[in-house]
């Protein structure tokens, strides 16, 4: 597999081909069954239910031993997290409490990334609220998203990691942040020694998400009437 080469960059991008998020290199090397389960959990977890494992076994047909093992897999990569045979994340959705939060309609949510707040709503066009803070001046950002689409003309920031990364959680989510502006962004870029990623617009944030969760999109679209604009 070739990886793309980490550039790093301070120009915002509003689309991009390449995606870097690195759930897509670690989901393209995980198992039929592993994506498989982290689809079937995912469409629980984003109604605000923890999935348990029997429940993902009847949903994708596997035996209760290979779902076991699927998520041993996503587990090891950061990309699902299991308590008490109950999945509890996934694909950076959280029914319980992270970094961020995410009101999807209906429902109070949690996400290991900032970039998951605005990119799990861009990807399955719902209307949401993304709610984080700025890593550097401590300032609550509250981004609106009505059907998926973020404001067009905020001033806010994202920041995406490119560097190797085994575990999502540990490598690219505590870095994958929201900034209150391009100042407080450089000023964090500068304190952590310049590291390698690229800034973002909130469309550009959108954008990607489209990307990486496209397969969410796809399997809400399986089930009509859950997906699609509905009052928060
Ligand atoms: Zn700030």
């Amino acid at each position: 597999m070739t990886r793309r080469p980490a550039t790093p960059s301070t120009t915002p991008e509003t689309s991009q081909a390449a995606c870097c998020d690195p759930t897509v290199d670690l989901l393209a090397r995980s198992s039929e069954e592993a994506a498989l389960v982290r689809r079937a959990a995912f469409t629980h977890l984003r109604r605000g239910r923890p999935a348990p494992e029997a429940t993902l076994a009847e949903d994708t047909g596997l035996p209760v031993e290979a779902v076991r093992a699927a998520l041993t897999e996503l587990v090891a990569v950061g990309t699902a997290t299991v308590v008490d045979r109950d999945v509890v994340a996934a694909g950076g959705l959280s029914v319980v409490p992270a970094a961020h939060r995410l009101r999807l309609p209906g429902v109070d949510l949690w996400t290991w990334c900032a970039f998951d707040a605005i990119g799990i709503p861009a990807a399955l066009g719902v209307d949401a609220l993304a709610i984080t803070q700025c890593p550097v001046c401590g300032t609550a950002l509250e981004v609106a998203l009505p059907q998926g689409k973020p404001p067009a003309d905020s001033p806010l920031v994202g920041w995406l990691p490119e560097r190797p990364c085994a575990n999502v959680q540990e490598d690219f989510c505590p870095e994958a942040n929201l900034f209150c502006g391009r100042d407080h962004l450089e000023r964090w870029r500068g304190e952590a020694n310049d590291p390698a990623g690229r800034a973002y617009s909130l469309a550009g944030l959108a954008a990607q998400g489209q990307q990486v969760w496209a397969e969410m999109r796809e399997a809400a679209e399986h089930h009509p009437g859950q997906a699609g604009r509905t009052i928060l």
